[in-house]
């Protein structure tokens, strides 16, 4: 246990100094945990791996780490209990470990988003997402959960135990209690095949239903300065994992994207102006390529170089529009955007806080360099998802407050009330929660 700790996270653009800082293996410390901060009358917040960008898991009360909960609990590769292959795994277990454990067991999660450094209850609490038209966020792959409430008690939800806590718990931004287990559903081993080919912006943007339709993971991502796109497409194969050596890889995967990208990030950030020349060096490098192999090996990345980054869910048929209307204000306001433009696509899900929650939704993510200017950036990108009721990720900036997102979800009414009941006292708040739903 540790006092007047500073913790900051991966992003470094948040850091809190909890008054109490300590770490739980089990959920009876967890319990604990929870009993001793309401004696105090401090509120807990727990954290997973520190990797959102927003001040989703700040506080200067009581922070817990869930990160020593990390074992695999019992797994059904077979699916002969519920009828679909299952695991079930501690709270604080990374995407990565969990990949690893998945693997030796031949399984796998059907979809996943770029990076495996979350916890896997860090990760479905802000409605964490890969993407794939017909694959909702990873919360939708949730079955049961165990959690503790503001009253140190454990409760198990799925959706026929407590089920309005399941319903709502899946994406529920660590307000409704602490998840210590879940079960998760899995499906066996996959390999993909990944293909990677430059687009240019106004031929990806008016064929984008098509090449949406013809692929099961496809996303891609557009250089500002520039026409470029670099359109990466996932789909399962059956085709066996082509070897490919160990330099081949550290330079495609790690070299280019981080320290090579990263030189030119720099180079942008101390000369400004510099910047549309750089984005065009690097659209100039942008290729094309084939590889199989695992489905984790292929849908995670390294990510060694550290930015900000905003992301904002919109109906699936707004993308478009919505492109060409920041391509506009970056050119009408001068702006020196040094990061591409991801756009992603998910699924309709059914969860209340769900980002695609009752809509088919497209996820466009803008980035800057840590230490450039993002504000007005940032403002500006979220102003024009304003005309799309667009819904930010709650892991990542944005400058919404509750007034304003609860007309965005049809089941917000829905969450508040829960949330209401489980922490009427609002042991699990802190700011960044009271702000975007509300103190009341
Ligand atoms: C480099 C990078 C790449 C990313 N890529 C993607 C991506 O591809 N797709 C995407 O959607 N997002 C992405 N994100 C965002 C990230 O997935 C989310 O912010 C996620 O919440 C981080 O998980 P974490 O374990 O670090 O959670 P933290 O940031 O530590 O916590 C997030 C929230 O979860 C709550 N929480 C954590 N554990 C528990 C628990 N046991 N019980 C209840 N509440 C809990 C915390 O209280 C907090 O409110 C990325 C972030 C980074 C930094």
């Amino acid at each position: 246990m540790a006092h007047n700790y500073r913790w900051r996270n991966w992003g470094r653009n948040q850091s809190c100094r909890p008054q109490v800082y300590e770490s739980a293996r089990s959920e009876t410390e967890v319990i604990a945990a929870v009993n001793r901060a309401r004696g105090r009358g401090q509120k807990i917040k727990v954290v997973g791996s520190g990797h959102s960008f927003s001040a989703v898991a700040c506080t200067d009360h009581h922070m817990l780490s869930i990160a020593g909960l990390d074992r695999v609990v019992a797994a059904d590769a077979s699916g002969e209990l519920t009828g679909e292959p299952t695991i079930s795994v501690e709270a604080g277990i990374t995407i990565a470990q969990l990949n690893q454990e998945l693997a030796s067991r031949g399984l796998a999660l059907a979809n996943l988003g770029d990076i495996a450094y979350q916890s896997i209850s860090g990760a479905i609490s802000t409605g964490t997402h890969g993407t794939g038209a017909n694959f909702g966020g990873l919360s939708t792959f949730v079955r049961s959960m165990e959690m503790v409430t503001a009253n140190g008690e454990l409760v198990r939800c799925s959706p026929v135990e407590e089920p309005e806590l399941f319903h709502c718990a899946r994406v529920g931004l660590g307000s409704l209690g602490i998840i210590t287990q879940l079960t998760l559903a899995v499906t066996p081993a996959f390999n993909l095949a990944h293909k990677e080919r430059r687009g240019e912006f106004h031929e990806v943007v008016q064929n984008l239903n098509q090449t949406i339709s013809e692929n099961e993971h496809f996303e891609f991502y557009w250089l500002p300065h520039t026409e470029a796109c670099s359109l990466l497409m996932n789909n399962r194969t059956e085709d066996p994992v082509l070897p490919r050596s160990a330099y081949r890889q550290w330079r495609n995967e790690v070299f280019y994207p981080n320290y090579f990208f990263g030189a030119l990030v720099t180079a942008g950030k101390l000369v400004p102006p510099l910047v549309p020349d750089i984005a065009r060096l690097v659209a100039s490098t942008v290729g094309s390529g084939r590889r199989v192999d695992r489905s984790d090996q292929i849908f995670i990345s390294t990510r060694l170089l550290r930015f900000v980054e905003m992301e904002y869910a919109i109906p699936q048929e707004n993308v478009s529009e919505a492109l060409l209307a920041i391509r506009d204000f970056i050119d009408d306001e001068g702006l020196r955007v040094s990061f591409p433009i991801e756009v992603r696509f998910v699924a309709s899900d059914d969860i209340p806080l769900s980002m695609a929650s009752g809509r088919a939704s497209g996820f466009i993510a803008v980035h800057m360099a840590r230490g450039t200017q993002f504000d007005r950036y940032f403002h500006g990108v979220e102003a024009i998802m304003n005309k799309f009721s667009g819904r930010p990720h709650w892991g990542k900036m944005h400058y919404q407050t509750a007034t304003a997102l609860a007309p965005r979800y049809p089941q917000w009414e829905r969450f508040r009330a829960l949330r209401h009941q489980m922490d009427p006292e609002r042991y699990f708040s802190n700011d960044y929660l009271d702000r975007v739903l509300g103190e009341q």
